[in-house]
């Protein structure tokens, strides 16, 4: 009996060295993961059941219905993949090429602008590996990785001593909380808490952009300069610097220019880095996926003449403007994550999901197919949330099929 390390796929940090109790084929105790892995690795509380309009079917009746379904809509669209293994979303990738489809992912909205400057080499980043040898100063910039990820400070950013950090958190690391509210992070490892409004994480990119070039910086909402100096002091004399963007900075961003001078400003003197805080365990892989494959990230199309992409393609515009008339829905609940209104007008077109577990949005779908869970359940490969590949093992047997067994089947029904 196998019992580990295994690699936990409870978020996209992807810990590695978890270790489980087995009994009668079923994980029955996790070890070293936190609560949220431990649930994760444990399985669902709700297993998705195999249905046709709410009716219990076999997998043989969903995978043709689920064909049906795509084969006769105008504008599929296949969306989700961020718990979904990289051999997945290679799978979707290629069935929405057949269909025409459209294709998104949660990326969309949200940490995609950063992810998509990174691959294209417009911003500066490294691996968590790095940070826990080399960092020295780490910014959590509207980042709550206490909550978000449990296990990153304990595991790579600030709590572990590294090859040139041997003193670890209590000498060598700086940690800087930038956000809207004194998070649990803060509480935990810093002092240098800079408390901004609501979406004025621009304006505070611009006053540090002013402090490390010597000017005095104004804001509006009137923090004290000194305080902005003496950060900039901090980050100006870092070795090797980390920021850790979170959704808070992601969203108060309109556009990334601000980021960029800041990033480009903090180069001149120092080594600074920056790895987006993804959320679900393999949104990134998703994205670098299509990225090789298309160019671009997600919000594209594959029904025209050449592959389109652009913000009309986003899942959001999409619905918003009645183009898509079925959904396939896999590794996601975006009945759960999009805005009312939307996610209201998603439920009135036929849905397919495929996942582990029942959720919101596969309670309102047509078809709904169980499928093996990932890391636990069926093996793989994903990418963590600083683009390094990680292979998944199966721990424990079952008769379910894969994400992309399943995507397979419903390929070769069309
Ligand atoms: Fe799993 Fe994330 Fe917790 Fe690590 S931090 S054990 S990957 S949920």
């Amino acid at each position: 009996m196998d019992n580990g390390p295994f690699v936990c796929t409870g978020c996209a940090l992807l810990c590695d060295d978890i270790t489980v109790e087995l009994q009668d084929s079923r994980v029955t105790g996790v070890n070293t993961a936190c609560l949220k892995g431990v649930s994760r690795m444990k399985g669902c509380a709700s297993p998705m059941p195999c249905t046709v309009d709410g009716k219990t079917v076999d997998e043989n009746t969903a995978i043709k219905e689920a064909a049906r379904i795509l084969k006769e809509a105008k504008h599929p669209l296949i969306f989700g993949h961020g718990n979904s293994t990289l051999e997945a979303q290679t799978k979707s990738i290629e069935l929405a090429r057949k269909l025409g489809a459209h294709i998104d992912d949660t990326s969309s909205f949200c940490q995609g602008p950063l992810v998509e400057a990174i691959l294209n080499g417009k911003l500066p980043t490294c691996t968590l590996d790095e940070v826990r040898h080399m960092a020295d100063v780490i910014v959590f910039w509207g980042a709550d990785p206490s909550h978000s990820h449990p296990r990153h400070l304990s595991m790579y950013s600030y709590f572990p001593r590294g090859k040139q950090r041997q003193r670890g958190w209590e000498e060598d690391r700086t940690a800087v909380i930038i956000d809207v509210r004194r998070s649990d992070t803060a509480a935990v490892c810093s002092d240098k808490l800079y408390e901004i409004p609501v979406g004025a994480d621009p304006e505070f990119m611009g006053a540090l952009l002013s402090a490390l070039s010597s000017k005095v910086p104004k804001t509006s909402f009137n923090m004290d300069p000194k305080r902005i100096l003496e950060l900039a002091n901090i980050l100006k004399k870092a070795e090797f610097g980390v920021v850790f963007a979170g959704l808070g900075m992601t969203y108060s961003l309109n556009s990334l220019d601000p980021l960029f001078s800041l990033m480009n400003k903090l180069n001149e003197t120092s080594k600074f880095h920056l790895i987006p805080m993804v959320g679900q365990y393999n949104m990134r892989g998703f994205d670098h996926t299509l990225f090789r494959e298309t160019g671009h990230i997600n919000r594209v199309y594959f029904g025209g003449e050449k592959v389109e992409h652009g913000p009309q393609q986003s899942v959001v515009e999409l619905i918003s403007n009645d183009v898509i008339d079925a959904a396939m829905i896999i590794g996601s609940d975006p009945l759960a994550s999009l805005p009312g209104a939307i996610a209201k007008k998603l439920s009135k077109v036929p849905l397919i999901t495929i996942d582990p577990c029942e959720n919101l949005t596969s309670r309102v779908s047509k078809v709904t197919i169980p499928s093996a869970l990932s890391g636990v359940e069926c093996g793989g490969t994903a990418i963590r949330m600083d683009g390094v590949e990680v292979v998944l093992k199966q721990i424990i047997d079952t008769k379910k099929l894969a994400d992309e067994q399943i995507i397979t089947r419903i390929m070769e029904e069309i």
